[in-house]
């Protein structure tokens, strides 16, 4: 009789029923009518299943960091959704496809770029298809600071308060417009 394996340790954020957690999400576009795209962005992901939007920062915009091409318009949403992690980043794949997002080279310009940022305070290490915290979000102004516009105590798991971390980035450009 062939041995029964032993239990899988559950990895954080998988699949399996749970309790609602809040997610942030970042949104990034640089090319067409990216505001316009962030905002439609922003109500596809309050329809989602199991997910509302609970807060969406300002729009901002920013000079292209490891990317080319105009600058980027960003925003950051808070969910509270009951999807594990990994049937989250789909649902943002899908709704990155909707919008025309092509991959033709790493950082090419894009028209709608979702980063899954936090996980409640969970920490995922499923690279390449999943890495939480988003492995660059506290090297970035352009995250953040709009993430802070709508969570202002965010801690970063394993790195600390996102508040912490924004100063260094004064370098960086990055103002909202709405
Ligand atoms: P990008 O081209 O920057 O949108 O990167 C997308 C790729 O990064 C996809 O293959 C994702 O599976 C992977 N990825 C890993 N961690 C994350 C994350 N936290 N948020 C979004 N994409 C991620």
């Amino acid at each position: 009789m062939a041995a029964i394996p032993p239990a899988v340790p559950p990895q954080p954020g998988g699949p399996g029923p749970r309790q609602p957690v809040h997610a942030a999400i970042g949104l990034g576009a640089n090319l067409g009518d990216a505001q316009g795209r962030i905002r439609d962005a922003l109500a596809l992901i309050d329809a989602l299943p199991a997910t509302r939007l609970v807060a969406a920062s300002r729009l901002w915009r920013s000079a292209p960091v490891e990317a080319n091409g105009p600058d980027f318009h960003n925003a950051v949403a808070i969910v509270e959704t009951r999807l594990d992690a990994f049937a989250l980043l789909d649902a943002l794949r899908l709704i990155e496809a909707g919008a025309g997002r092509e991959r033709p080279y790493r950082n090419a310009p894009r028209t709608l770029d979702l980063d899954l940022l936090l996980y409640g305070d969970g920490r995922i290490d499923a690279p390449p298809r999943l890495v939480v915290p988003h492995p660059r979000m506290a090297e970035r102004a352009f995250v953040l600071r709009p993430l802070l516009e709508v969570a202002p105590d965010a801690t970063i798991p394993g790195i600390g308060p996102a508040a912490d971390r924004v100063g260094a980035l004064a370098g960086q450009r990055a103002e909202p417009t709405s």
